[in-house]
């Protein structure tokens, strides 16, 4: 092979990943990874093994696109993949992934694991108290689809690990069953293809996809509630899976019975299997979560700023995860250590009573359009430019921070975005705010003013 023009960026990179790291995780995952070309602004970096790609994946990719970008510039774009089989893409990819074109984009078949949320498996679900049974259940379905709980359909509010656990089920029967065509989407992905398929005149396209599974997973499907032309179909869907003895798994915000506005036919039958809830974390639980997202940050987390944050956020897992993530942001950007008194001074707009209260998605980009000096019109049209990109990106980030609204129903906040692009906004501003003050300050004082005013 010819010597590579980007050769001495790559040697950067890998020294400042290095550095990064420690010599352990250094020599176990990141020492083998090659730099197979790099066209443009985009970087092919190979791992050895399928294994080891994800694992890669999973645990490093934000650090690695952060090192590349220092290493190769702000535009790079990175794809992983194995030296033993197909790339394998992640969910953030590129800068505005466009929308992609039918079946809708929440679709995995054979379930490219790409399209699921690598951290959304067994391994990172914290078993407690309030979702010992759900795990349970689900684990025996990875294990065994349409065995013995058919329908599973799980219920619980926002935040407690619905959506982890049914992608867990996805992936880990996708590993155990490599041949089974499994689709997870949500309820929203679900409808939306359907309405495609009527437009364009494809039902049988769409009939034959989603009866043709072995595994389908639909996620809140108190969605479907009032959507009259769908649940007929939806109906046929559940039937004809249901007597091939295939697996279905559900899940919404509530139980069945309460999903009042659904014909009883329907209803009833999300009750034929198995139906669990899951309850806010009890404080043990709550504090394992933390553990293991604090094993993965740069700093050492000391256990009392762990429990300070376990006895201020009580019932929703991704506001815990998302206390974390401000505090260690903002040790990394202030290069101090982690303490409570930081932690408390991070944290102050959790009072000691912390209640979550709603607050409206109008809220967030009239907040975010006043910070930036962009109109809202600006936030949910189609211009990329900047600053206006990244306000998009932190009214995203704050939707998720402080709304229960699922990614596509954020990307429709924003004309109409894919789940993608959103989730891809997140991420970004959750790591932009490490590196830049300014940014960090911004999102600090929407996230308190927001908070504040509700
Ligand atoms: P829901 O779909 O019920 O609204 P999610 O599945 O999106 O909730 O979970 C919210 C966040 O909390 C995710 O980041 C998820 O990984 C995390 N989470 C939820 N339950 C657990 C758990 N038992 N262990 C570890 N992380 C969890
Ligand atoms: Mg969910």
């Amino acid at each position: 092979m010819e010597a590579h023009p980007a050769a001495g960026d790559w040697e950067q990179f890998r020294q400042t990943l290095r550095g990064r790291v420690t010599p352990v995780t250094w020599r176990a995952w990141l020492e083998s990874l090659v730099l197979e070309h790099s066209e443009g602004s985009s970087l092919r970096i190979v791992a050895p093994s399928e294994f080891h790609l994800r694992w890669v994946n999973d645990k490093y990719r934000l650090l690695i696109e952060e090192v590349a970008r220092l290493a190769f510039g702000s535009e790079v774009t990175v794809e992983l993949a194995a030296a033993d089989a197909q790339a394998f893409e992640g969910p953030i990819v590129d800068d505005e992934p466009e929308p992609e074109p039918a079946p809708a984009a929440a679709v995995a078949t054979h379930p490219e694991p790409g399209r699921l949320v690598p951290k959304y498996s067994f391994e990172n679900f914290v078993v407690g108290q309030g979702n010992r049974f759900a795990h349970a259940a689900a684990m025996a379905i990875a294990e065994q689809p349409g065995g013995n709980y058919n329908p599973l359909f799980v219920f619980g509010g926002a935040g407690l690990g619905k959506t982890h656990l049914l992608q867990a089920i996805a992936q880990h029967a996708h590993d155990l069953h490599p041949r089974l065509e499994i689709i997870y989407l949500s309820s929203e992905a679900f409808f939306n293809h359907f309405i495609e398929g009527i437009r364009k005149k494809r039902m049988d396209e769409f009939k034959a996809r989603y009866r043709g599974v072995d595994l389908l997973l639909l996620d809140d499907v108190q969605f479907l509630e009032g959507k009259e032309q769908i649940l007929e179909e939806f109906f046929h869907t559940f039937n004809s899976l249901y007597e091939a003895g295939k697996q279905l798994v559900f899940s919404a915000d509530r139980p069945p019975k309460s999903l009042s506005s659904l014909e009883d036919r329907i209803r009833s039958r999300f009750e034929w299997g198995l139906t669990t809830d899951i309850q806010p974390p009890d404080v043990e639980t709550r504090l394992a979560i933390l553990r293991k997202n604090a094993a993965f940050a740069p700093q050492v987390v000391p256990q009392p700023v762990l429990e300070f944050i376990a006895t201020r956020v009580v019932d929703n897992i991704r506001e815990l995860e998302g206390a974390l993530t401000r505090v260690t942001a903002y040790a990394a950007l202030t290069h101090q250590p982690i303490d409570l008194e930081m932690a408390e001074d991070v944290l102050q707009d959790l009072g000691p009573a912390h209640m979550t209260a709603p607050i409206s998605p109008g809220r967030i980009l009239a907040a975010t359009a006043e910070s930036f000096g962009v109109s809202i019109v600006e936030l949910e049209g189609p211009s990329r430019r900047q600053p206006l990109a990244r306000a998009r990106q932190v009214s995203m980030y704050l939707c998720r921070e402080l709304t229960d609204l699922s990614l596509p129903k954020i990307g429709g906040l924003f004309g109409g975005r894919d789940h993608t692009t959103v989730l891809h906004g997140v991420n970004t501003v959750g790591r932009l705010m490490k590196t830049d003050p300014t940014l960090f300050d911004r999102v600090t004082a929407l996230l308190q003013s927001l908070r504040r005013t509700t």
